[in-house]
């Protein structure tokens, strides 16, 4: 797809200027494989700045996500407890295991997985017969779930954690970084995240057993033989050493990144203060966000957010709907759900405006601006 000059996207990637130095050191090396020294360095430098104690740097926060699923041994008829309000990798992972997703709502104050359905939503499926064998915690838009709260469940009913942290790399909750909460944490660095090896994801645990057990599967499950031996299916899933050249550039820049994209929040949250129909979602105390995305929800039908989306993309800006319910979608409708409309309601009435960490003051001023001529 062309773009006409001056458009303003949701998310683009944003360089910090040393991943090419690590990019031409592979090359020189000829480290053009999936493995190298950029890949040691990465997983090294990412476990300092998510502070966790182990990581493995694979190609997507998709098959991180798998990987944690066959790490937690999760397999056909199993069932596995999932935010809605997601994207949909969060949850398809579950199917390629031939286990069933059950969707669990959002509360209000952070947008993420409920507490009181997830504890009602366990207790129905252990009266039904099954207790579910794990649980997928999602941080949307880098705000932290309850984690106390859900952790204290997951803990009371024995069901495993798996933190998906794909929009959450620097977040925190009550001074912990997000990642490390779960019996495994996943990451993600796909293009539009807030930093990015133009495709490719991590799996972290303080649990060593479980990250080298994640290695030996990404890297087609080769057991210790001269010839190739096999007694598990394997996966070919490993970040490349160039993309993990990438990464390392960018984690250079993460803290930046971070201050980048709060600093976008202010500004809209500033600009329209005063609209009073405009929401922005507010940190609840323990809780910071690394403002991923900017994203706002509207209080009456005045205007509806289509109608922003539509306009602001007549003038070359790019914004984009909340994410659509899982349990709304086509492909997950007939799985199992436990909530009201929380996260319905969130999805008809909010937005994502353009988020990137390299707008500059006067990208963000013509975004205000066009917003407000919607309003009259
Ligand atoms: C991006 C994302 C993923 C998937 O990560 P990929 O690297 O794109 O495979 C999973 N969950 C959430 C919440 C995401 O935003």
């Amino acid at each position: 797809m062309k773009h006409r000059p001056n458009r303003i996207f949701l998310s683009p990637p944003h360089m910090g200027g040393h991943e090419l130095n690590y990019v031409h050191k592979a090359f020189e090396d000829n480290f053009v494989a999936p493995v190298g020294p950029n890949i040691e360095g990465f997983e090294r430098e990412l476990c300092e700045k998510a502070d966790v104690l182990h990581a493995v740097a694979l190609s997507s926060g998709t098959a991180a996500i798998h990987l944690a699923l066959i790490l937690l041994d999760v397999g056909p008829g199993d069932e596995v407890l999932c935010s809605s309000f997601t994207f949909s990798a969060s949850a398809n992972p579950i199917v390629y295991q031939r286990a069933t997703p059950v969707f669990i709502d959002s509360e209000s104050e952070t947008w993420n997985m409920s507490p009181e359905f997830l504890e009602l939503g366990i207790q129905e499926r252990i009266r039904k017969g099954k207790k579910p064998k794990a649980l997928i915690l999602v941080h949307l838009y880098g705000m932290p779930a309850k984690m106390d709260e859900l952790l204290e469940i997951a803990r009371r009913y024995e069901i495993p954690v798996i933190e998906d942290a794909a929009e959450a790399l620097g977040s925190s909750y009550k001074k912990r970084r997000a990642g490390k909460f779960g019996e495994v944490g996943v990451f993600s660095f796909n293009g539009n995240k807030i930093i990015t090896t133009s495709g490719g994801g991590a799996l972290v645990s303080e649990n060593k057993e479980l990250v080298e057990k994640a290695r030996f599967l990404a890297m087609q499950a080769k057991d210790p033989a001269p010839h190739y031996e096999h007694s598990q299916i394997g996966y070919n899933y490993r970040l490349s050493n160039i993309s993990a050249g990438i990464g390392r550039g960018q984690l250079e820049v993460l803290e930046k990144r971070v201050k980048q994209r709060r600093e976008n929040f202010s500004f809209y949250q500033e600009a329209f203060q005063g609209m009073e129909e405009m929401q922005f979602l507010q940190e609840p105390a323990g809780h910071f966000s690394n403002r991923w995305l900017s994203t706002f929800t509207l209080q009456n039908n005045s205007v509806s957010p289509e109608k922003i989306r539509l306009h602001l993309e007549t003038c070359n800006i790019e914004s984009r709907p909340l994410w659509k319910p899982l349990h709304l979608q086509p492909v997950f409708k007939d799985y199992p759900y436990y909530g009201e409309r929380v996260s319905e309601h969130l999805f008809q009435s909010g937005l994502c405006l353009p988020s990137g960490s390299d707008l500059q003051e006067e990208d963000l001023q013509r975004v205000v601006k066009e917003v407000k001529k919607v309003f009259g």
